[in-house]
């Protein structure tokens, strides 16, 4: 097939320019513009098929028909807000919670992820009386002003109640030392908070280090600075928007994986299969305390709609056993990764857990030097040839592959052989 050139990126993009505020990025050399999705593809206005190995929002995949008609069935019968009694946000609840260890037996609803860290960081403050957070280096946890204040990825640094730790590198540092290093940092960020006087609130991570590089193992090397933090008054908050929702494959969660039971886990992305909803879960002591001091009231953070899509969202997860899925085509997604690295010099590291991967591209193999204008050629060459990923890493030097979970492993050899084909084109 022929593939028309997109007929009015230029336009669109000289629109954006002129109506938008210019904080806004678009991705890849050459912009998408799709018009339509459908599972694990996107149309483009030039007809073009997409493959996406990159969107965790549409997590079900894009359009899911059982979604879609879901969220139309209730938006035409009913939308208020959790003011007024309903059932469908308790049946959610209910639903969403019986995913969830024993202890963390409460959620609270927000729109966004950034919304449900915002939601932890209030919690965390007020039952510990304490200001601090920790990190780390390389962290994003979500756009609002405190938020910003805790996401170094930024590059706006961090604020003075914040300290950021060194991302747990499984590739520069060996797998038996990684929990305990991890650890040290942690309890050496408590110390520096110490000197200026100050607390730890809580810990804060996303259980699979997304923005810092993904790293995943060896599982359990986290459980010493959660230790750690506890021990000195702080909480421990799970940020399972990048990792949670079946993505793992071997568990719900990311930090099942670890072996752990978070004070609060904060979800977004995947819920609503693109539709805005996130969530708060947390021990029941901890929101008691919190309800006695503070009321909260989100206007559309658990809405019928939102419910009952967040509730067809999870019955596709276990109709279609996504959660296997993920585990199985994951499995084989990074068996072909591993492969491509025995033939490429320039993939350093392959990792992952589930469906989400990462392969780290480096200029040299001996000394692990990152090489973030290798994995931009990468991701731009994928591009052209019709597949998305992105980049993920403190100086952007990884592949971040993280499809829809319907994601097959026919699916996985197209993305595959699409790979091997932009790595073999690399510059020596
Ligand atoms: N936490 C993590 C780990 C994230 O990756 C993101 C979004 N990329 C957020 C929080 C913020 O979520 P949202 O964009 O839904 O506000």
């Amino acid at each position: 097939m022929t593939i028309a050139p997109l007929p009015d990126a230029a336009d669109l993009l000289a629109r954006r320019a002129r109506l938008l505020g210019p904080a806004y990025r678009v991705l890849y050399e050459e912009p998408l513009h799709p018009v339509r999705g459908e599972g694990v593809w996107l149309v483009e206005a030039n007809g073009r098929r997409i493959l996406d190995v990159y969107n965790n929002v549409p997590s079900v995949g894009h359009c899911h028909p059982r979604v879609v008609e879901a969220l139309a069935r209730q938006a035409a019968i009913l939308n208020t807000h959790t003011r007024y009694l309903h059932e469908t946000v308790l049946d959610y609840a209910e639903r969403l919670l019986a995913l969830f260890p024993a202890e963390l037996s409460q959620v609270m609803f927000t729109c966004t992820g950034s919304e449900a860290n915002d939601l932890a960081v209030r919690v965390a403050r007020t039952v510990t009386g304490n200001e601090g957070f920790i990190v780390t280096a390389n962290a994003y946890h979500g756009v609002t002003a405190a938020l910003a204040e805790m996401s170094p990825s930024l590059g706006l640094g961090v604020g003075r109640h914040v300290r950021t730790v060194p991302a747990p590198d499984s590739y520069r540092v060996p797998a038996a030392e990684i929990g305990a290093r991890f650890q040290a940092d942690v309890e050496a960020a408590i110390a520096s908070l110490a000197e200026a006087g100050i607390k730890p609130a809580a810990l804060l991570f996303d259980t699979v280090f997304a923005s810092d590089g993904l790293f995943v193992d060896p599982a359990g090397f986290v459980t010493g600075a959660v230790q750690a933090v506890r021990g000195a008054g702080g909480l421990f908050i799970a940020d399972e928007v990048q990792a949670g929702l079946a993505r793992m494959g071997s568990h719900m969660w990311g930090f099942e994986r670890h072996a752990l039971v978070p004070d609060l886990v904060t979800l977004g992305k995947p819920m609503g299969d693109g539709h805005p909803i996130a969530a708060m879960i947390a021990r029941p002591a901890l929101l008691e305390e919190f309800g006695r001091r503070s009321r909260y009231f989100n206007t559309f953070g658990g809405n019928p709609v939102s419910a009952a899509v967040g509730l067809a969202v999870l019955d596709v997860v276990r109709d279609e056993e996504l959660l296997g899925n993920a585990r199985r085509v994951g499995a084989h997604l990074l068996a072909g990764l591993e492969g491509l690295k025995s033939l490429h010099e320039s993939v350093g590291d392959v990792r992952g857990a589930g469906l989400y991967a990462g392969i780290e591209m480096v200029s040299d193999r001996p000394s692990r030097t990152a090489a973030p204008k290798l994995a931009s050629l990468v991701v731009n060459g994928l591009r052209r040839e019709g597949v998305l990923v992105g980049l993920c890493g403190a100086q952007g030097q990884g592949l971040k592959i993280r499809p829809p979970l319907p994601f097959s492993t026919t699916d996985a050899d197209h993305f595959l052989e699409r790979l091997d084909e932009v790595l073999a084109k690399l510059p020596a």
